[in-house]
């Protein structure tokens, strides 16, 4: 079966062309399938597609396929189900993130593409799967569609909510958005929220952030692990006067969790929210858990601008008061493909980022000709750029991350200077200095983004000696 996958991936030109014809003949054939009926035209093609598309692309039957942009790579057979990937923890030599056994759904898918050349298409956002047309078949969705048999209904709203609706938020404007449009350059750190209920636990590590970062970034279940929650550490940090991140995983909550956290981080003035697919449930202690995934980041990103924008859910349902929120997404421009990681970023603006912040960057060539394509299709201009950094603080360590979490590239020869060095935790700290001053006179560059687990005072002391703040 991967076989034919493969070889069907390097034949992406001929089917692309193949099923854009076979979409418009059905399209054009509507009124002979109206006169057979929709619902028994759905068993007869889901009948045929099945094993077709089963043997030809190992197809899942989701019943909203996206074959038509991915490149003819089925984004079902992903593991967390990113139908707008590649995700961020795609491994050194292309395998999955989470089964290294098998390639990248998204970097076959990719290759695909760029035969084809239909970039265009691979950068618009794409929705969710609907489980309700799990099964159902691809090519009755396309005429229903396409052919406006059924059109959606147009939203009314409820007259009781008639007279609020659209009144705005009643927070003040959001201070780290405007920093970062007065084209100042941005310092953010990351807080890992505690695995305790003791807000004094947060509050402490916060205060060596005091005066020197513009927002502090608050993880949602990093690496996989349970800690404080997200909102509960954002809305303790505004109380103590920082501008929280807000970071939101699509790992652990379905579309209506996820929207109603977002209107309710805006109800409490938490106004940045950082979208993320995710690490799989496997990188964390608890790989028992259900992974959900019913979002991937970019579905969510587009989500979150909806319900800002046009003060509606994914449903069409109005929101009388849409949240006021800066949108924010990740970045991973050093694992491959490298030359997808440019165009994942126009998608993810597309979708809505207002602003970006990267994986850790321990490789400044690979970042410069990522950068150097970001601002040749102008996405510097659309989005501010913050670049992560952190300190390795052994050359042991720096090898365990390299093998154990996904999506950190971490040179050889980084990690060859801090076996030499005297004291390796002091050549980490060097290194990372190092590393922002060469980071910061990058163009399109419009920030450096802090982070190490639990370390925030060795943070601070980065961030001074590297002369971002004194
Ligand atoms: S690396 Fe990420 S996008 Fe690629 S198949 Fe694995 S989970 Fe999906």
């Amino acid at each position: 079966m991967l076989r034919i996958r493969h070889w069907v991936v390097r034949r992406a030109s001929f089917f692309t062309w193949l099923y854009g014809v076979s979409e418009r003949w059905m399209v054009r054939l509507t009124p002979l399938w109206k006169h057979v009926g929709l619902s028994r035209l759905d068993r007869l093609f889901a009948w045929v597609e099945r094993p077709a598309k089963g043997l030809l692309f190992d197809c899942r039957m989701c019943g909203d396929c996206l074959l038509g942009s991915t490149g003819m790579a089925c984004p079902m057979n992903c593991p967390k189900r990113v139908r707008n990937g590649p995700c961020g923890g795609v491994r050194a030599d292309g395998t999955c993130e989470v089964d290294a056994t098998m390639p990248c759904v998204w970097v076959e898918g990719w290759r695909g593409i760029k035969s084809t050349g239909l970039y265009s298409r691979y950068m618009m956002p794409r929705r969710a799967a609907e489980t309700v047309r799990s099964g159902k078949s691809a090519w009755v969705q396309v005429i229903e569609q396409q052919a406006v048999i059924h059109p959606k209904p147009e939203r009314a709203l409820p007259l009781d909510e008639e007279e609020t609706f659209g009144r705005s938020s009643p927070y003040p404007p959001n201070g780290f958005e405007e920093l970062l449009s007065s084209g100042a350059f941005a310092v953010t750190a990351e807080l890992s929220p505690p695995d305790s209920a003791n807000p004094e636990d947060i509050a402490s590590r916060a205060r060596y952030f005091e005066g020197l970062v513009d927002a502090v970034n608050v993880p949602d279940g990093s690496g996989a692990n349970s800690h404080m929650s997200s909102l509960a550490s954002s809305l303790i940090l505004r109380e103590l006067g920082f501008t929280p991140v807000m970071q939101f995983a699509c790992r652990d909550r379905n579309r209506i969790a996820l929207q109603g956290d977002i209107l309710g981080a805006a109800a409490l003035g938490v106004k940045n929210l950082l979208c993320l697919t995710g690490d799989d449930v496997s990188a964390g202690d608890q790989a028992g858990a259900r992974p959900v995934f019913d979002l991937d980041a970019i579905s969510l990103l587009r989500t979150a601008k909806t319900m800002r924008d046009n003060a509606h859910f994914m449903s069409g349902r109005p929101i009388i008061t849409p949240p006021d929120v800066f949108l924010g997404a990740a970045l991973n421009p050093f694992i491959p493909p490298f030359d997808a990681r440019p165009f994942r970023l126009a998608k993810k603006i597309a979708a809505g980022a207002q602003f970006a912040q990267t994986q850790f960057c321990y490789d400044i060539e690979r970042l410069k000709s990522f950068m150097e394509e970001t601002r040749r299709l102008g996405l510097h201009q659309r989005c501010h750029i913050l670049v992560g950094v952190g300190p390795l603080i052994s050359a042991k360590s720096a090898n365990w991350i390299r093998s154990h979490v996904p999506g950190i590239h971490i040179p050889d020869a980084l990690i060859k200077r801090l076996q030499d060095a005297r004291n390796e935790a002091e050549e980490g700290k060097r290194i990372c200095v190092e590393l922002i001053e060469q980071i910061r006179p990058i163009a399109g560059v419009s920030g450096i983004h802090v982070m190490v687990h639990k370390h925030e005072r060795l943070l601070a002391e980065i961030i001074r000696d590297s002369g971002l703040r004194s």
